[in-house]
């Protein structure tokens, strides 16, 4: 039993040991913390978006119905003896990478190559709502699937692995064009497209679609609005809150410094 007059004592004793805790034990910790966030590209909420959301499902399905829908009439129209094929991405159009990224900021990243090859070669992403079942519906029709990824062919046994567990039709090592020497994918759609009609394109990056959009030195934007009956229809476009091309933009010189990019960032916000 504490006596009663002993406890204001105590009291102003344990604020004591509180203060001189916050004022010196942390201090390490929280300049570290501070030093390691300077210039930090938080993308928690895009991630939590993507793991979370039902907006983020149904965007996806709603992608991927439109593609099924716009199937059919093309596999009618293409009649030129080639066989159909429809060519999708791989990273955020038929896999979920969202752990990789939760993982890399758990641990105050933004990208580690190491991390990434460990990831991929584990082969445990899941699937993108609704690309299974469309892909398994093309299938049915005849019309091959091309995986065209910038993964590297070292990664091919893990993806591999990865897409026949979640049951993905011609996952095998002719179907999967992965990069060799060049992470453009146009040469690779234009070799492709000498053997196959090429129904339709799905990516979560313009780059996936067109080299017209961020390669070329146009205007994206502009593209875009050019190129606005072929989305839902040639252009099978998912979500990604996360990374994509569209944020190179922002960083004009090679080898920023974080800060530097983080600064880049803020400038490039409309306000008003
Ligand atoms: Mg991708």
């Amino acid at each position: 039993m504490i006596e009663a007059f002993l406890l204001p004592y105590l009291m102003n004793m344990k604020r004591l040991i509180f203060a001189a805790f916050t004022l010196f034990l942390p201090f390490g910790v929280l300049a570290q913390d501070t030093a390691s966030t300077a210039g930090y590209r938080d993308y928690t909420t895009a991630v939590l978006w993507q793991q979370h959301s039902g907006e983020f499902r149904a965007l996806a399905f709603q992608a991927y119905n439109f593609a099924r829908l716009s199937l059919v009439p093309k596999i009618a129209e293409a009649s030129n003896g080639k066989k159909n094929c429809v060519v999708v991405d791989v990273d955020e159009t038929v896999l979920d990478n969202s752990p990789f990224q939760g993982n890399e900021i758990r641990n105050h990243k933004i990208f580690n190559q190491q991390d990434w090859a460990n990831w991929t070669s584990k082969g445990i992403a899941d699937t993108i709502p609704g690309a299974l079942g469309f892909l398994t519906f093309a299938a049915s029709q005849q019309v091959e699937t091309f995986y065209l990824s910038n993964r590297e062919v070292s990664e091919m046994e893990g993806t591999l692995k990865n897409l026949q567990t979640l049951g993905f039709p011609y996952a095998d090592k002719e179907h999967m064009l992965f990069k060799t020497t060049t992470s453009d994918k146009e040469p690779r759609r234009k070799a492709l497209s000498e053997k196959y009609n090429i129904l339709m394109l799905c990516g979560d990056n313009l780059s996936d679609f067109s080299n017209v959009f961020y390669r070329e030195g146009k205007n994206t934007i502009e593209q875009v609005d050019a190129a606005q009956q072929k989305f839902g229809t040639q252009y099978i476009v998912l979500p990604n809150p996360m990374y994509g091309d569209w944020e190179k933009q922002f960083y004009k010189v090679d080898k920023q410094s974080d800060q530097d990019k983080a600064n880049a960032r803020i400038e490039g916000l409309k306000t008003y």
